[in-house]
């Protein structure tokens, strides 16, 4: 069975926040003081299993835990266990902070963990504290080597750039990725959820800006590298690590999109930048069955819009912030 949308696209991948919480408030993901959601409207761990059971029945291949900060949520490494031994997953994967990888990163690896995301937005002890607000570099920096030593396939860092806050420090993060033999990924800040510490709009550091900083020391390749989402990847020349760009403004994306979404409260998202949903945990905890889930979920397709809505220079008009939805 496949999941196609009405623009005949073929959904295989699909990005679950199992928590809304986070130990850090980066200024471009939270405002400073957030509400969390109580526990009870936040999915358990068996209803996140059950839904990526439907979801992988469905054809979908690759699924990603993400957050809020997915490994500060309890006994997160048994889900990691489950969903990894679900048959016809080819792909499990993960999106962190890095604060938790000291002791956590081998029992992601045996929990059958391949590739880890991790977020490194500055190298410079203030400014990351600035960045994440609550977020300790060195912790961060020992979890990344935690994870090189547990032997991933893949290591990719996500950094967002954001002009007059950390812009100054690409050459060094490209620096720092090649030093450790990892990857490193830039994504283009969005529109999601009001925040106060910047102007989106004037602060949005395009993937172009951003590689042609990185072309004043560095080679970049070309490169067809893909790994089921959007990042397009170059090689750094004269070393093993890659550097990739997600660039929902200048490099729209959406006619290949893959993906879908579930919030923390059980909404399946059809899309990151429109306000598509269909409601999973109502009819789960009312009683349906998993046909009448997995009809549900077939039933979406047809409300998945054709592209983004995301515009950093008007109005937010996506409210939610990216830790509900599952970055
Ligand atoms: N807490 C984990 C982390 O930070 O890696 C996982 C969740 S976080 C929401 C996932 C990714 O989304 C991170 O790489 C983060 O930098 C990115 N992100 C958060 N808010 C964003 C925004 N408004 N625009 C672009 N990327 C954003
Ligand atoms: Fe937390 Fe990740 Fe959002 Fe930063 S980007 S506040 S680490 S969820």
């Amino acid at each position: 069975m496949a999941l196609i949308d009405q623009f005949g696209r073929h959904v295989n991948y699909v990005r679950i926040s199992v928590t809304d919480r986070c130990d850090f408030r980066c200024v471009y993901c939270m405002a400073e003081e957030m509400t969390f959601l109580p526990k009870k409207s936040v999915l358990t761990l068996e209803e996140i299993e059950r839904i990526s059971t439907a979801f992988v029945e469905l054809g979908v291949t690759k699924i990603r835990l993400t957050g809020g900060e997915p490994l500060i949520r309890k006994n997160v490494l048994s889900l990691f266990e489950r969903i990894g031994a679900l048959p016809y997953l080819k792909e499990l994967v993960t999106t962190t902070n890095g604060s938790q990888l000291p002791t956590m990163a081998q029992g992601l690896k045996d929990a059958g963990l391949k590739r880890i995301n991790i977020s490194l937005d500055s190298l410079n002890p203030t400014r990351f504290k600035e960045l994440t607000r609550f977020g300790n570099l060195d912790q961060v920096l020992e979890g990344i080597d935690a994870a090189r030593a547990a032997d991933f396939n893949q290591i990719k860092l996500n950094a967002v750039i954001i002009k007059g806050r950390n812009d100054d420090e690409i050459l060094d993060l490209v620096e720092f990725a090649k030093e450790k033999q990892i990857d490193i990924c830039f994504i283009e800040e969005m529109p999601l959820g009001v925040i106060t510490e910047h102007n989106r709009g004037e602060s949005l550091c395009s993937s172009d800006e951003v590689r042609s900083i990185i072309e004043t020391g560095y080679e970049l390749i070309p490169d067809t590298y893909k790994t089921g989402g959007p990042t397009k990847y170059f090689k750094l020349k004269g070393s093993e690590s890659r550097v990739g760009f997600i660039s929902p403004h200048s490099n729209n994306f959406c006619g290949d999109c893959n993906r879908v979404r579930v919030t923390v409260e059980g909404r399946l998202l059809l899309c990151l930048g429109n306000e598509h949903s269909v409601d999973l945990k109502t009819p789960m905890r009312d009683g349906c069955t998993d046909e009448e889930l997995k009809q549900i979920i077939i039933e979406s397709m047809k409300i998945k819009p054709k592209n983004h809505e995301f515009d950093v220079h008007d109005e937010p008009q996506i409210l939610r912030f990216m830790n509900t939805t599952g970055g």
